[in-house]
């Protein structure tokens, strides 16, 4: 799997991008800072956009994306709860803001869209593909991604702490995962239901207790005002939990 981070924050200036990754080309997690990363040509290769929730820092490209296929007389693919399609339907491509691009043109709509049954294996564009709810203050559901050749990654989308039903599901080679504060932000992440670094140190001891081992983590969704505390804190329990931990970044490319 060739995967392509364009978006890694939570929220976009010159130098970051909303959240948004790209495998192999063809289907991508979230559509935070989407099109903006991708030309004409690869946005048309895109097959299957999975959403992980409706919050707008994750959804914002679906209206352009859908304007663009729609330019082209095609269309593409979206998994995503059914809240997601009612946050589509009625904000963004509700006819006043936005074409109704999940019914337009008639019986070839520019965004087909499919809802996701938590924990049921689905199988899109080649992959094994699993929604499994995470802790966020809306519905959410990370993805767990598993290739015909067998290597594998989960993407959370946000969530707070009280990951361990989740981590009964998946057994990823790769955890990309929110960290969207640093450790003295702990108690707005309890509440909001964000990770910080304090944080998903309990989660991924969990982890290793009830799958046996540590994945390789890249953390995604920072602040960019606080990624450099978030790094440092990082590095450390990187060290503490004997264990490859990192900030993804806009324009990373990585093969699993
Ligand atoms: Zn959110
Ligand atoms: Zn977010």
């Amino acid at each position: 799997m060739k995967i392509r981070f364009l978006g890694a924050h939570n929220t976009e200036s010159k130098t970051t991008r909303l959240l948004s990754i790209v495998v192999d080309g063809r289907l991508a997690l979230d559509a935070g800072g989407l099109t903006g990363g991708l030309t004409f040509d690869e946005q048309l290769g895109l097959k299957v956009v999975l959403l992980t929730h409706s919050h707008y820092d994750h959804i914002r490209d679906i209206p352009m994306l859908a304007m663009n296929f729609y330019l082209r007389e095609s269309g593409v693919d979206i998994y995503a709860t059914a809240s997601v399609r009612e946050a589509l339907a009625n904000y963004l491509l509700n006819g006043q803001l936005y074409p109704r691009f999940l019914e337009t043109p008639k019986g070839q709509p520019a965004v087909r869209f499919h809802p996701v049954v938590p924990y049921q294996e689905m199988a899109i564009e080649g992959y094994g593909v699993i929604a499994v709810p995470t802790n966020h203050a809306v519905p959410t559901v990370g993805y767990q991604l598993t290739s015909a050749a067998g290597r594998s990654l989960f993407y959370s989308g946000d969530t707070g702490p009280g990951l361990a039903e989740c981590w009964r599901h998946i057994s990823p080679e790769l955890l990309i995962i929110e960290v969207t504060a640093s450790s003295r932000y702990t108690d707005f992440g309890r509440k909001s239901k964000h990770l910080t670094p304090d944080l998903l140190r309990d989660e991924l001891i969990g982890f290793r207790e009830i799958n046996g081992y540590l994945p390789r983590v890249l953390t995604v969704h920072m602040n960019p005002d606080l990624e450099k505390e978030i790094e440092a804190e990082i590095a450390a329990l990187a060290v503490e939990l004997d264990c490859s931990i990192e900030l993804a970044g806009e324009g990373w490319e990585l093969e699993l």
